[in-house]
């Protein structure tokens, strides 16, 4: 079996969930250190792995980025790289996609870049939308200055190598909202001496579940996650209930609309039942928004493999989306095989054939990309 392939297999096996990749982290080094890069950084924003393959003269620099991070879900597959771990397993991808830029890696360490630099970023918790943030705000982030990020991400329901692109939105934003309803607890038996939130609440989810934001046919909703209220105590009326909702839009400016709309909603019922009402959020996800340019090199890069534009953005999330702020930025998708279980199944496994397939891409995404900016005099190796 190829190296690459028995990486992605190692890698499979022994997952890590989000902010806890820290033998993931090692098993790359083994595999980079070997083929001499030059420059290794650990411990970016977490687990993070920086690795530089320089090329001979100044020009640009080219970032791709991949994941580090497994999902908290048990494997059903019965293949001899199944998770070791109970509960943990790879089921985005992930593996595959670092794989990818390993093969990518070994390929510029036999011929290095004509001009500027490649930065293999290997990036911590996509999968909880921390990692891309907590990279950012490492200083040496900063100091790589890329001037384009790429990144890609399989996708199942899509022929294998198809190349899935979109200019703009590519994925929605998204967050979760923590709605926390307190009342006032009473004896099942005196239910007037106290406060039930359960009528805010179930005005709360009929809101959210119903609002509208964005301009027509934009994306933009809410989706009830889940909701809670008092116990099972029948000796109880309830005083507190919890609501978790997530909220899902294509532009950042539609997901303030739908934030305050929210909020709104919230506060207005809680007010209403005499009640207190807060919220807080996790898991938030900026739009991922392609960059025209970035998207132009994918498209143009692609042949032979047949590329698919997209007309709606996809409704999922992706960390990657902060990366647009620092650089040119594309998303893309590449299909991983129609017949391929979904993202997140608990009998999903990353395709091997389609690793040398997208490092290729990736090959001439590179060489599109170096070309693309001529050499200015503040551009470093
Ligand atoms: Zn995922
Ligand atoms: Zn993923």
């Amino acid at each position: 079996m190829n190296a690459i392939v028995s990486l992605r297999r190692q890698l499979h096996a022994n997952p890590e969930l989000a902010g806890h990749e820290s033998e993931t982290a090692r098993t790359l080094v083994d595999f980079f250190r070997p083929l001499l890069p030059d420059e290794i950084i650990g411990g970016l924003g977490g687990h993070g792995l920086a690795i530089t393959f320089s090329g001979q003269a100044p020009g640009p620099a080219i970032l791709l980025r991949c994941e580090l991070d497994a999902l908290p879900i048990q494997e059903t597959n019965d293949v001899s790289h199944r998770s070791r771990f109970d509960g943990v397993s790879h089921k985005c991808g992930h593996d595959g996609h670092m794989a990818i830029l390993a093969a990518v890696g070994a390929a510029l360490a036999k011929r290095r870049p004509a001009r500027g630099r490649v930065i293999l970023l290997f990036q911590p918790a996509e999968e909880t939308g921390e990692g891309a943030a907590g990279v950012m705000r490492d200083s040496r982030f900063a100091e790589m200055r890329p001037d384009f990020c790429f990144a890609l991400h399989n996708l199942p329901g899509y022929p294998l190598g198809e190349v899935i692109l979109r200019a703009g939105t590519f994925a929605c934003g998204s967050r979760g909202m923590c709605v926390r309803l307190t009342g006032k607890t009473a004896h099942a038996a005196q239910p007037e001496s106290g406060i039930s939130p359960a009528g805010a609440m179930c005005r709360i989810i009929d809101g959210l579940a119903g609002l509208q934001a964005g301009g027509s046919g934009e994306t933009a909703f809410v989706t009830i996650a889940g909701a809670r209220l008092g116990e099972k105590a029948f000796g109880t009326a309830p005083g507190h209930a919890a609501i978790w909702a997530t909220l899902r839009a294509e532009k950042d400016e539609t997901m303030r609309e739908l934030v305050t709309l929210s909020e709104r909603i919230v506060h207005e019922a809680a007010a209403d039942a005499g009640i207190t009402g807060s919220i807080e959020y996790e898991d938030v996800f900026p739009a991922t928004v392609n960059a025209l340019d970035a998207v132009e090199i994918v498209r143009a890069s692609a042949a032979p493999l047949p590329v698919r534009e997209m007309e709606r953005p996809f409704r999922w999330s992706e960390d990657f989306g902060r990366f647009a702020r620092v650089a040119p930025s594309a998303l893309f998708g590449i299909g991983a095989g129609e017949t391929v279980p979904d993202l997140h199944n608990p009998d999903y496994d990353f395709p091997d054939d389609l690793i040398s397939i997208a490092a290729e891409l990736y090959m001439r995404i590179i060489v599109r990309a170096c070309e693309s900016r001529g050499t200015s005099p503040e551009e470093k190796r």
